[in-house]
Order: structure tokens, then C-alpha cells, then sequence
């Protein structure tokens, strides 16, 4: 029977007591190809595939057209043996991102370099004229993969214009930003799911008190874990974040840490009530002294978010801190037992009264608000020789913060403005208590200060808070100037042909290490970040995007629409469109640069000219943008966002904070027509990657399978208007919902 199974030729003997012998399997030196052999996964991973059913690549139901449908599939399979498995995930993961930058690159080469041919000496030649656009049309076009250092500095110049728009309205800058990371040991309700889980899939009780148990179980079910967290956070931000911080607007993003793998999310905030930026305005009217101001501020946020950077042991009667509650070394409490571990509870069970929630906070406080400083936080100062804490915790020499008897506002390294608040311990965090107790894991709440009044902020202080958006966003992002250059190096050493060498240098842009918690969370393609606006993309290039809303397309765009508005509205392009409730990012608008540029200008006029109805109302023939531009940077019309923008160029300082100035080169020196190919122009959310069809296992992912009308123009002209009251909205013809989204964006290219 085993001769049966593995053919008639194998070579099955047996030994001295009769044990059958298989042999062992051989290996080829050609490596097989992963898109396109039959049975791939079942030969790869037969432990998964005991009957050789549901690899992808045969056998596969209807019910999955693509690879990422397939894998999230699996992932969450019913017996959890796909998640539980050590090496899957990572390869389903990244033959996904490989698939997708094979896509996009061998699109981008066909569709917007033209040539597919093109050869590799074609291409060196063009770039020693000084023809840089290729490598950087790559990495625009590359915004789409998620994860990617583009993909951030697209979620940059989101974070920027959320923040111009809601100082528009009128709602000021950022009031706070804050953090959360991910106690996967400790978090209640993950550990009751967990169980849940492995009794479901594997039908047995596991006792996950047992920290060997606990440690394994999150080792095999990341998923969970990423499922969990995410699902934290979003309940996070709905319940208490709103209710209780006040937030009305919010972005923040899932990030992982390098070191650990481990997620946590952190984000900027504003507050409806725009505090605490009108009290600190206030307190500068009235002209109160340094001091007063900290107190006011202090015992507003210490009544608002219970921030402090007292230990809550608090005083004896003699006004002495309790130190016999503060753990060793700066106290002698001994540490508690593990059954009052605070962490394993929920703000619920210790709600009991007032004693109950004050001793939580303690305990709390003691385990994860206390900084203690290692490796990770102790660098070198490049003008001093001794090591510092980069959280501010003093120096290899002097350790600790000083104590403060009253509150204080200082500058920070960046130039903003912070609060100290009183302080009795050395290595306390300044912290939040309902954060500690809400979230009940590290995190952080930091105030974001301003003296100018929310109505209209200043330059400077826009120009500051920016600082935060960038370290917020950008964060981890390989440079432009790194990413470039690999574009060289690799030019210099290849030998393959254009395309191939397109596609080699976009996967070296987009791989990176994953954890399994990322690999989960990339499979289950949760949010990276999730926003409470959404965003929409405006050209002024005259280009019609294709606005994805099933089979239609809108036949005027938003300039248009701005351009025959009703002779009695009176307001500017940006007000305009601001009043569809979406954050509008405009797609041409390049980067300051100083001195100014006739095309920047012009781009900065349209939008925020207070109501015109042709360029004459802006500027006579005679006059240059710039002219017009400097009189209008003078004029009450000027936003002071586009005030700031123009500062910062003029201060150009780049290595002043590097990530900055590559996020924003990157970002806004974005050609128009990477707007047109886009997937999803108008996204609740995320954009989801758009589910090409793989055509079934013998086909060539990389190759493209779309069919084109021939004549544009005609193929443009064959749409239908709809009944649709408004003639805005033109049905495409016999395209199916699959192709659509390429076809119409390939239009775009070729008009
Ligand atoms: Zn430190």
C-alpha cells in the first residue's frame, strides 16, 4: 500500500527488523515558482494540506478570487491551524506584498512609462541626462502598499491637511497627543478570549494562569492578539477617549515596535471645547505671570485628565511624601502579590469605592508609570560625552527629574511649549490617571500647548505642532534621499531588463521584517490608522477623477462645480469643498520652496482667494503669481497655515528634523496623475487594495490581462448620463467590476 501511495519506482526497503524505509525526498536546483505550480502550498506545507484541497493555486472555491482573500481565510480558519502555524503567515504575507508590488510595478511601466521594452541601457541613459522622474514616479505610485515608507508619507500629507482643515473650521490645532501600547501578558478580556478560542478550534481547556501556557498560546494565536488590540483601540477611542479626554477629532496609526514586534497605536487629538489652547490664550490676555499660567493650566489638566507627576501615595501630616508606598529604589514597598497584580483587572472590578479606585491607581502606577532607564533610552549627545536619557530622565552622572514645588511651562528640544507639572518623585512619569486606569497598559497623554487663541494659531506654533505630526506619521520611514540612492546602486549592478529591474527595486522599497502580531494584522488587513474624517482628493489640474462609487464616474469635478456655484456664493475654492465635511488633500500642490515658484503661487491662489470666478479676479494678465502671492500673504485672507508653509521653506532648515523634511518632499512633489490611479479616490478609511482576479494557477501575475478600448475618446464618449438630477454621474459601459477600476485609470493615463 505505501508502494501504492508514493509510486511504483521510489525506492521503499526495509531494514533488519522490518521498519519500512522511505527515502528521503530529492530537491532540484531550479527553485519552483511560487505563482505558478500546481499544488504549491500542499508540496510546501502538507501538514496543512493533509488532501491536497484549498491550496490556492488548484482545487481553490470560488468563494476566494485572490491571494489575500485566500490567506485572510485561512488565517482565521476553523481549527486555527493556519494562524498556529510558525512559518505560514510570514510566507502568505509576503507573497501577497510581493504579488501586489509585481502589479503595480509592471502597470506603472506599461501604462505610465509606455514602453514595456524598454531596455535596461535606455533606462541608465535617461537617468545620466538627469531624468529622475522614473525613480520617483516608482515610489509614488507605490503609496497604495501598505506599510511602505510611501505609504506613510501619503498618511502624512493626510495628518497635515486634517490639521489645515480643522484650523479652518475653526477648531485649532491638536490639544493632546497620546499613545497606547500592547500588554498581551496581562490584558483580561484577551486572556478570557484566548481560552475561548482554543476551546473552540481545539475543543480543550487550557489554563492560561500558567505563565508557560499563557506564553504559548500567545505565541500560536497572534491573531487573536492583533484582532484584540485592534478592536481595544477602536472601543478605546469611542468610549473614553470622547467621553472622557473630550476628543472630538482624532487620527492615529497601529505601529509595531522593532525591537518586540509588538503593536501600539499612537495618535493626535483635538478637543471640541479647543482647551486647553483658549485658557492659556486667555491667561496671556489678561496678562498673567509665567507661574500663574502653569498653575491655571496645571489644575485644568489635572481636574480634565487627571495628568500629574505626583506619586499617588501622596503626604503624611507633616507634607512628606509616603515613600514606604513608592517600590524601591526611591521607596520600601514591597511588591505586591501577584493576585493583586493591578493589570490583570479591569477598571470595573476595583470600582468598588474611592479607596478601592485611588489604590488600583497606586499599584498602577508602580508597575508601569516609573521610569527606569536602560540601553533603549540612554544615547550619546553629540556635544557632551556622557550618556542621556532621551525621555528626560537626566544623564549617566545626575539620574532623575528635579522635584518641583509648583508647575512650570518650559520649552521643550523642539521648541514647543510643555508643562511641568509639581513633581515629588525623580523618575515618575508625568502622566494621566483615567489613562493609566482606563487603558490600563504603558501609554501616554501629553498636552499640546498654545498661546495664540484657537481662533487663528499663530506660525510658529502650527510650524511646531507639525514637528509632532511628522514624528507621529512618518515615523520609521526609510528617506527619500536613501531610497533613491538604492535606486542608483541597483541601476549600476542590473543587467535585466527595464521592467524587471522596476520591479526588483519597488520590492526593495516595500520588504522589511514583520512580526507574527504584523503579519496577522497585515493578512487580516486591519486599518493601519483610522481617522474620525475622511479625506478626499482634489486636482486643479482639470483632471476628472474617477470617483469609485460602483459603476459610475463624475462627469465635473470639484473645480467645476466651484466655478458654477450660484452668483451669490461668495467664498473661496478651500471653503468650498470643505463643506462636503471631507478633509480635501490637493494632489499638485508642490512644496514651498524659497524664493517662491509662479506655479506654487498659483496653486496657493486658486484654493484660498476669497470668491473668484476667473483668474482676471485674481491677478490682471500684467502681473506675476508671485507678486500677487506676496500681497496676499499680507492680506486677512491669507490662512496662516499657508503663512507657515511658505516659513518653513524660508528657514529650509533639513536636517533640523530629517524625518520631516522627507515626508514633506515626498509628499507633496506627488505628480497629478498618481491622483487618477489611485484605487479608491474617496475612502471611508483605509483604502483596500483593489482585488485583481489572478486568472487561475497558470497565469503570470505580473503580466497584464486587461483588455483596452482602442480609441479613448470614443470609449469616453459611449457613457451614458444618468437620470441622476444633477447630470453629474455617467455610467461606464460593460465593464466589469473587477477591470473597472483599471480601466477607467488607465483612461486617465492615456487621455
Ligand atoms: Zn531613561
Amino acid at each position: 500500500m505505501v508502494r501504492e501511495t508514493i509510486g511504483a519506482n521510489s525506492k521503499v526497503s526495509f531494514d533488519k527488523k522490518g521498519t519500512l524505509i522511505l527515502p528521503w525526498p530529492s530537491r532540484g536546483n531550479t527553485p519552483l515558482s511560487e505563482f505558478s505550480t500546481r499544488y504549491f502550498f500542499t508540496l510546501a506545507f502538507p501538514c496543512l494540506f493533509p488532501y491536497a484541497s484549498g491550496d490556492f493555486n488548484i482545487n481553490r472555491p470560488r468563494t476566494c478570487t485572490s491571494l489575500s482573500d485566500w490567506a485572510e481565510h485561512l488565517l482565521w480558519y476553523k481549527d486555527g491551524r493556519f494562524a498556529k502555524h510558525r512559518y505560514f503567515k510570514f510566507i502568505a504575507h509576503n507573497m501577497i506584498i510581493r504579488k501586489q508590488t509585481l502589479e503595480k510595478s509592471s502597470f506603472i511601466f506599461q501604462q505610465k512609462l509606455g514602453d514595456s521594452h524598454i531596455s535596461i541601457e535606455e533606462l541608465k541613459e535617461k537617468i545620466e541626462q538627469g531624468d529622475e522622474s522614473i525613480c520617483k514616479k516608482i515610489l509614488y505610485f507605490s503609496d497604495t502598499l501598505r506599510g511602505s515608507s510611501q505609504y506613510w508619507s501619503r498618511r502624512y500629507k493626510e495628518v497635515r491637511s486634517l490639521e489645515e482643515y480643522l484650523i479652518n473650521e475653526g477648531k485649532g490645532l491638536p490639544s493632546i497627543f497620546c499613545t497606547g501600547s500592547c500588554a498581551e501578558f496581562h490584558f483580561k478580556p484577551l486572556r478570557r478570549l484566548l481560552g475561548m478560542y482554543v476551546k473552540l478550534t481545539e475543543n480543550k481547556h487550557i489554563d492560561l494562569d500558567n505563565h508557560n501556557n499563557l506564553y504559548a498560546c500567545l505565541q500560536e494565536n497572534s491573531h487573536i492578539v492583533a484582532s484584540y488590540f485592534d478592536k481595544r483601540t477602536i472601543s478605546y477611542f469611542e468610549n473614553v477617549m470622547g467621553p472622557v479626554f473630550g476628543v472630538s477629532a482624532y487620527w492615529y496609526r497601529q505601529e509595531f515596535a522593532k525591537s518586540r514586534g509588538m503593536v501600539h497605536w499612537h495618535g493626535l487629538c483635538w478637543r471640541e471645547d479647543k482647551e486647553p489652547h483658549k485658557l492659556l490664550h486667555d491667561c496671556v490676555v489678561k496678562g498673567l505671570s509665567e507661574p500663574d499660567c502653569a498653575q491655571v493650566l496645571s489644575d485644568w489638566a489635572k481636574y480634565q485628565f487627571g495628568l500629574s507627576a505626583e506619586h499617588p501615595a501622596g503626604y503624611d501630616e507633616a507634607g512628606n511624601s509616603k515613600k514606604n508606598l513608592w517600590p524601591p529604589p526611591e521607596g520600601t514597598a514591597p511588591a505586591p502579590p501577584e493576585e493583586s497584580n493591578p493589570l490583570f483587572k479591569l477598571l470595573m472590578d476595583v470600582s468598588e469605592s474611592q479607596d478601592t479606585v485611588l489604590e488600583d491607581y497606586l499599584l498602577l502606577c508602580n508597575r508601569f508609570n516609573l521610569h527606569r532607564c536602560s540601553d533603549y533610552c540612554m544615547t550619546t549627545n553629540k556635544s557632551k560625552s556622557v550618556k542621556e536619557c532621551r525621555m528626560g530622565f537626566g544623564s549617566e552622572n545626575e539620574s532623575g527629574k528635579q522635584l518641583r514645588q509648583f508647575p512650570d511651562i518650559i520649552k521643550d528640544k523642539n521648541k514647543c511649549l510643555r508643562l511641568e507639572m509639581k513633581r515629588d518623585h525623580p523618575f515618575l512619569v508625568q502622566h494621566s490617571q483615567f489613562h493609566t486606569q482606563g487603558w490600563r497598559a504603558n501609554g501616554d497623554i501629553s498636552l499640546i500647548l498654545s498661546t495664540s487663541g484657537p481662533d487663528n494659531p499663530s506660525v510658529e506654533e502650527i510650524l511646531a505642532v507639525e514637528k509632532y505630526t511628522t514624528a507621529y506619521s512618518c515615523k520609521g520611514n526609510q528617506s527619500t534621499e536613501s531610497l533613491t540612492n538604492l535606486f542608483h546602486e541597483m541601476l549600476n549592478t542590473s543587467s535585466s531588463t527595464a521592467q524587471n529591474f522596476c520591479s526588483k527595486y519597488l520590492m526593495n522599497t516595500v520588504k522589511r521584517d514583520v512580526s507574527a502580531v504584523e503579519a496577522c494584522f497585515e493578512i487580516s488587513r486591519f486599518p493601519l490608522y483610522r481617522c474620525s474624517h475622511q479625506f478626499q482628493s482634489v486636482s486643479l489640474s482639470g483632471l476628472r477623477i474617477f470617483e469609485s462609487n460602483g459603476k459610475f464616474i463624475t462627469k465635473n469635478n470639484i473645480f467645476d462645480k466651484y466655478l458654477s456655484r450660484p452668483p451669490n456664493d461668495n467664498c473661496s475654492f478651500y471653503d468650498f469643498i470643505c463643506r462636503s465635511g471631507k478633509v480635501p488633500v490637493f494632489s499638485s500642490i508642490l512644496q514651498a520652496s524659497w524664493p517662491l515658484t509662479e506655479d506654487y503661487c498659483r496653486y496657493q491662489l486658486l484654493i484660498h482667494w476669497p470668491n473668484w470666478r476667473n483668474v482676471s479676479d485674481i491677478k490682471p494678465d500684467s502681473a506675476t503669481w508671485i507678486v500677487t502671492m506676496t500681497a496676499f500673504l499680507e492680506s486677512k485672507h491669507c490662512p496662516n497655515f499657508v503663512r507657515a508653509d511658505i516659513e518653513r521653506a524660508k528657514r529650509h532648515k533639513p536636517n533640523d528634523y530629517a524625518e520631516e523634511s522627507n515626508c514633506v518632499e515626498k509628499a507633496s512633489q506627488q505628480p497629478d496623475w498618481v491622483e487618477g490611479i489611485r484605487p479608491d479616490i474617496i475612502y471611508a478609511e483605509v483604502p483596500e487594495d483593489v482585488s485583481f482576479d489572478d486568472g487561475g494557477p497558470h497565469i503570470d501575475w505580473s503580466k497584464s490581462d486587461i483588455q483596452y478600448p482602442t480609441n479613448y475618446k470614443s470609449f469616453i464618449e459611449s457613457f451614458e448620463e444618468t437620470d441622476n438630477f444633477s447630470n453629474d454621474l455617467l455610467i461606464v459601459p460593460d465593464v466589469n467590476e473587477n477591470t473597472y477600476k483599471k480601466v477607467t485609470s488607465n483612461l486617465l493615463l492615456n487621455l
